[in-house]
């Protein structure tokens, strides 16, 4: 089956093969525009990720099961109540853009069409709303211009905010793939090292919040080297002239944004430089660009350099927005976010208004924006949300000022998640649960991040009582008294009326149309082939780039300049928190690990919580690498383990997103992040909270491996991990906890050989349980001690029984004859170790990154652990 990866925004084709050991086998789709047949260690692994042990299978109400009737009934009298008592403003939709369009846009029209308020937005929110803002000012719609074959016919690409090799792997590779071919020269602006800068030309680590700044003084070098497109500029465009007075009232030398970003001024030179001698410049932004309170103006401030010289719609020539999630789009299409309309109309006209007045035959249709995400968790906390439904997403979890958001959902009067997974951060709020179907399971279309659209497809049975997001949506409006207008039996019926009202009244004013695909029947829908938009009537391709004809979407149909002023983020280092806070994803895990987390592979690269240091900053707190670390801002604290790593800045820490209180006992980033957000796009700023770096005064520590979860543990530091075979649990007490015993285990502890050692001296305890001659738990503790690595006792876990040799050195935590610690995984793609990796080269004399892949095959696929590679040879060769 031809299907869509459900990971990031570059939305690769998978070909997924279920067999018939319900296995399924996992595949790049050669024929995928965005892929070519290349997968990331993420995509590769989906087979891995689609068990049902943390599936919610059936709706429950009051955490008891319930029939889908009883939930539905429940769900839509509560928002009919509030709807009469309070008016439709007090109730809410947060989706996501996981969901895929067809759900997307049953959900806006159930919201905005018919209950009359504004009040849905989506978690895509979080990462691109400043994009779409920028883009909206500057070409009077939310068109992205270019594609991802620009990137390879740029000669150069500037990644600014994205740390690309991790987080859009594939379309990295495709970046590199050019550079070997035809030398393409990059560039990336990033506080952090990143494994994207190990292949950049050159690296600027400026400071966080001053690329306006940046940018601004790039504006007036392009000016003043005579690189912009004059005529460009004449015919296209308006508002140069106090653009570029705005950027002049700033010094704009070199020298002197050298020094405001913190980088040196040579760097800052070559970057003007080849930016004005490089008339293919693709500039790619991600979410260190948008996820601040400055996020619309960072993202003009590029565009207008991209304005200024014409590199827009053209080969190799293209701001470019890289969208986080992979229907990040396509919620934007149908309305997803609080202050748009469906098919990208805005609020404004009161025609647009009328236009779906008309075509959904609704009276009812909201008249102004709804609340942003922040805003609406707000309103669910102070009573003006009556009721709440999150469909797909993990908000207590990933929402900044998460410990607000929590109270918050405590305090709303009616919460209702639907989602594929039983137990998340959320899912412990709702009064109502109603069970999703899941990626592989579930049928529609996603859009990526260079407008193509693509479908997702079933090729799994769904389990137990899942249903897809977009049925539960329409059953829920029927029972509000919307059943005619609300009669889908499949996504295909979906899919031609969400087409067609791109198409309504459409005279080319809006850039979103898709009215060539209105008239699909359900086979050519099963059928469909990606395709990027638009595609108006009578035609079933659209263009690969936007605006090639110099033609934008504002009234007089020339593009803007944004006249944008370098402004700091919204608050101030102090003595108190010093340093800045940056939250971001890590390679092998995506948003909540609801999905990955399942995988052992994936769980392998980044094994724990972790708080990225630059070695300077942990020596100056008393911190050393592979110590526990409290992170604490003025909203919520952490204990993590430090990781002290020359690519962080000074004065910066990272913390990545993932870890929620499912699987760890303190590490939610979220709950320290300011809840602050971009004025004009509602984007939060997770990129800089104040914060500060303390010891965590640790009284022992441990590991603990079970094949099954175990309840709860009241200490300070647990995370979870899956293991083949079962589960690893890192454990560490802080003053006053106690080492958790053998009834650590609970029931599943009992029966069984049960082997204790217990050394007074260091007070290490070690203990094994054995059933059947098979390991099923393992708890190692000590105080003073050492403690054996991992993955030898993980790797007993998977059900095979002991030897007598294993017996014998099993609390010692070592195989008999030496060896077993095969350290964290390097490549996930090939499953290649960081011990075998660093042996290899050892043995075989290898040099180079290149040499690795030919013998280990490490590094050779989605490529994104070639950095890691590089550090190994380093590391190699300096002890040789
Ligand atoms: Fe999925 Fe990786 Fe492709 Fe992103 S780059 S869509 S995560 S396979």
């Amino acid at each position: 089956m031809r299907t869509t990866c459900p990971y990031c925004g570059v939305g690769c084709g998978i070909v997924a093969s279920a067999r018939r050991d319900g296995d399924v086998e996992i595949c790049g789709d050669s024929g995928h525009p965005a892929n070519g047949g290349r997968l990331c260690a993420k995509g590769l692994a989906l087979g891995e990720t689609i068990g049902l042990e943390t599936r919610l299978l059936t709706p429950q109400i009051g955490g008891e099961p319930a029939s889908w009737d009883a939930a539905l009934d429940l769900v839509a009298s509560k928002f009919l109540e509030a709807v009469r008592k309070y008016g439709p403003d007090s109730v809410g939709f947060y989706v996501s853009g996981q969901l895929l369009t067809e759900d997307y846009y049953v959900a806006n029209k159930l919201m905005k069409g018919f209950i009359g308020s504004g009040n849905i937005d989506t978690n895509s929110r979080l990462c691109m709303s400043s994009a779409v803002a920028g883009h909206k000012r500057a070409f009077g719609a939310d068109a992205v211009p270019g594609c991802y074959a620009d990137v390879e016919l740029a000669d150069l690409v500037v990644f600014v905010g994205s740390n690309t090799a991790w987080c859009h792997p594939v379309l990295y590779q495709r970046v590199l793939k050019a550079r070997a071919e035809r030398g393409v020269k990059i560039v990336v602006i990033d506080p952090r090292r990143t494994a994207t800068c190990e292949e950049a030309d050159l690296h600027l680590a400026i400071r966080a919040g001053t690329d306006v700044r940046l940018f601004n003084a790039l504006l007036l070098q392009l000016s003043r080297r005579g690189a912009l497109d004059l005529a460009f500029v004449e015919q296209h465009t308006a508002q140069y002239e106090e653009t570029l007075a705005r950027a002049a009232a700033d010094d704009c030398s070199a020298q002197a944004v050298a020094a405001h970003c913190e980088v040196e001024t040579r760097d800052v030179e070559t970057f003007f430089a080849w930016f004005a001698a490089t008339a293919r410049t693709v500039t790619a932004f991600s979410q260190g660009v948008n996820q601040s309170t400055r996020g619309a103006d960072k993202v003009n401030a590029i565009v207008n350099c991209h304005l200024a010289t014409g590199r827009i719609g053209k080969p190799g020539a293209t701001p470019f927005s890289i969208t986080g999630q992979p229907n990040a789009m396509g919620g934007r299409e149908v309305g997803g976010l609080a202050n748009q309309l469906a098919a990208h109309m805005d609020f404004g006209p009161e025609e647009n208004v009328s236009r779906l007045q008309r075509f959904w035959n609704s009276r009812n249709v909201a008249r102004r924006p709804g609340l942003m995400a922040v805003d609406m968790f707000r309103a669910a906390g102070d009573d003006r949300l009556r009721a709440l439904w999150i469909m797909a997403t993990n908000p207590a979890a990933s929402l900044p000022d998460a410990g607000r958001v929590r109270e918050a959902l405590g305090a709303c009067d009616f919460v209702v998640v639907s989602d594929c997974v039983a137990q998340t951060d959320t899912a412990k709020f709702a009064h109502v649960l109603l069970p999703a179907a899941a990626w592989g399971e579930k049928d529609g279309t996603v859009t990526n991040s260079e407008r193509c659209i693509s479908r997702q497809r079933a090729f799994l049975d769904v389990p137990g009582e899942a249903r897809p997001d977009w049925w539960m949506i329409a059953e829920v409006a029927r029972r509000m008294g919307f059943a005619r207008e609300f009669p889908y039996r499949a996504p295909a019926e979906i899919f031609r009326e969400h087409a067609a009202l791109s198409a309504f009244e459409n005279t080319g004013t809006r850039a979103f149309d898709i009215g060539g695909l209105t008239e699909l029947s359900d086979a050519q829908y099963d059928a469909l082939k990606p395709v990027q938009w638009p595609v108006p009537v009578k035609s079933r391709t659209g263009p690969q780039r936007l605006f090639a004809d110099g033609q934008f979407f504002t009234p007089d149909k020339r593009a803007r300049f944004i006249a944008v002023a370098a402004q700091a983020p919204a608050q101030s280092l102090s003595a108190r928190y010093p340093l800045i806070l940056n939250t971001g994803r890590v390679r092998d895990h995506w948003h909540t690990m609801t999905r990955t987390g399942l995988s052992a592979r994936l769980s392998s690269h980044r094994p724990e919580p972790c708080v990225e240091i630059h070695p300077d900053d942990a020596a100056h707190a008393g911190i050393a690498d592979g110590d526990l670390a409290r992170v604490a801002t003025a909203w919520g604290s952490t204990v993590l383990r430090a990781s002290c790593v020359g690519s962080q800045k000074r004065g910066a820490l990272f913390v990545p997103i993932h870890w929620t209180a499912t699987n760890a006992a303190s590490a939610l980033a979220g709950s320290m992040v300011n809840p602050f957000v971009d004025a004009i796009s509602g984007q939060p700023e997770f990129k800089h909270t104040p914060v500060r770096l303390d010891p965590f005064i640790q009284t022992w520590r441990g590991f603990l491996l079970t094949r099954t979860e175990i309840a709860p543990l009241a200490i300070a530091y647990w995370a979870k991990r899956r293991v083949r075979g079962g589960l690893l649990y890192e454990l560490a007490g802080g003053v006053g906890d106690q080492m958790p015993g053998f009834d650590v285990f609970g029931n599943a502890g009992q029966g069984g050989e049960r082997v204790e050692i217990v050394n007074d001296k260091q007070c290490d305890y070690r203990l094994a349980r054995i059933v059947d001659g098979r390991l099923t738990h393992c708890l190692i503790l000590t105080r003073s001690g050492s403690l054996p690595p991992r993955e030898w006792l993980s790797s007993l876990l998977d059900g095979i029984a002991l030897t007598l040799a294993d017996r014998v050195t099993l609390l010692a935590g070592r195989p008999a004859g030496g060896g077993g610690d095969e350290g964290p995984l390097v490549c996930a793609c090939f499953g290649v170790s960081r011990t075998r990796i660093a042996r290899t080269v050892r043995d075989e004399k290898l040099v180079s990154v290149e040499a690795i892949g030919a013998v280990l095959g490490a590094g050779t696929n989605c490529g994104s652990c070639r950095a890691e590679l590089r550090g190994i040879l380093e590391t190699e060769a300096l002890r040789a």
